[in-house]
């Protein structure tokens, strides 16, 4: 059978997340970007959707707003961005099926084909599948320790007129759990209305602080409807419900809810429901700290175990929030082809870095997650990549 497939399919791949070598039992994965199962709210969630069967069974089971329940954009607004530093309404809010929808969304609205993507180097793997239909260019900007470096991406904006957006990761960045400054945020707001670009601010992490407090959006900074915030329930309740938001200025938004018709009209309504009850009904900061202590003790045993067990010329980010933590090893090594003995030898997974690159041809990167493995099997883990790592320094 010879199917006869659209050349938008060209260049499509599976992601490096998902790699069938983690699915052996005895193998501890220090790659998935999933939060752990045991944090979801499930006892609390049960009487809540028998409630919202029984009592609003014509709204919970019916077809909705495409933008999303108008209770739950309420709270949204003033709880998730408030603390975002945003005032805004529901109005200024439109739900997505999770921010992957979001994101692949982004570039439908903005971008012609040849048109330039401005990208951190690395960037969330998920946004180049997303995007490839779309056949951008891409510009990668190099991160220091405040992130997005200002001075690289002012240069970039200067010299590429069809530079149609920029998407960023502002808060515990995956793959690098970098955070970028507060002045950075600034600047990149300014940045944005000048050169009159959209700043696609993706926020999945922003809540996850574990040292500190969560720093203000970059949308807190925009003046002038440039900044598109994306949040998510994923990383911080239930990335099952596949429920997040846009945040943005009503023409922009408009666009998002019109791709939104044509994809799948609207969320669940049934999950818009359950967490809007459950956030009427609970009090979603206090189940943001526990999973926020859960995830510091995870990080705190990762971080550690660099120390203890890793070579010790090994570079890494020792990340303050999020899920994931960034290894550089010397040129040379390569990790995709290490991730084979990895996981077949030394029973250990991690997702190889190459894919987070705007290029291709970087192979000397790895991305741990903290997120998903106990302390134990994180020490463990880590203990078993120590070796292999070692072995590959000599
Ligand atoms: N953006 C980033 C940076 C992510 O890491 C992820 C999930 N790994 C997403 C978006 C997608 O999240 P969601 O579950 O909200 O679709």
């Amino acid at each position: 059978m010879k199917y006869r497939f659209a050349d938008r399919m060209d260049g499509l791949f599976g992601s490096a997340v998902r790699n069938p070598l983690f699915e052996d039992p005895e193998l501890i994965s220090l790659a998935p970007g999933k939060p752990e199962g045991s944090v979801f709210p499930a006892e609390e969630l049960i009487p809540i959707a028998t409630d919202v069967l029984l009592k609003y069974r014509e709204v919970a089971l019916q077809y909705s707003d495409t933008e999303g329940l108008y209770e739950l954009r309420d709270l949204i607004a003033k709880q998730r961005m408030a603390a975002a530093g945003v005032d805004c309404t529901a109005e200024d809010i439109t739900l997505t099926s999770g921010s992957q929808e979001a994101i692949e969304m982004a570039a439908k609205i903005f971008i012609n084909e040849g048109d330039t993507i401005i990208v951190e180097d690395p960037s969330y793997v998920g946004v180049y599948n997303a995007w490839k239909p779309y056949n951008p260019k891409y510009v990668g900007i190099p991160m220091d320790e405040d992130g997005m470096r200002m001075d690289a991406l002012e240069e970039v904006l200067k010299t590429t007129p069809n530079a149609k957006m920029i998407y960023t990761i502002p808060d515990f960045q995956n793959p690098t759990g970098i955070v970028m400054s507060d002045d950075r945020r600034k600047k990149l707001a300014e940045l944005a209305a000048e050169y009159q670009i959209p700043v696609i601010e993706d926020g999945p992490y922003s809540d996850l602080y574990y040292y500190g407090e969560r720093h203000p959006s970059i949308k807190s900074f925009d003046k002038d409807g440039w900044v598109v915030n994306f949040g998510s329930f994923s990383k911080i309740f239930c990335p099952g419900f596949r429920l997040a938001w846009v945040c943005a200025d009503p023409v922009i938004l408009e666009k998002f809810q019109l791709c939104k018709q044509g994809s799948n009209l609207q969320c669940s309504t049934f999950d818009e429901m359950l967490a809007l009850e459950y956030m009427k009904k609970h009090d979603i900061n206090e189940h943001i700290e526990h999973v926020r202590a859960m995830y510091k003790e995870r990080r705190d045993t990762m971080v550690e175990c660099i120390e203890k067990y890793f070579p010790a010329d090994v570079k890494h980010t020792s990340p303050m929030g999020g899920f994931f933590l960034w290894l550089e090893l010397p040129e040379g090594i390569d990790t995709g082809e290490m991730l084979t003995e990895a996981c077949l030898k030394y029973k250990v997974g991690y997702v190889q870095g190459e894919g987070f690159f705007c290029e291709p041809g970087r192979k000397n990167f790895i991305r741990l997650s903290y997120s998903y493995a106990s302390p134990e099997k994180i020490e463990e883990g880590m203990k078993r990549l120590g070796n292999l790592l070692t072995k590959y320094y000599k």
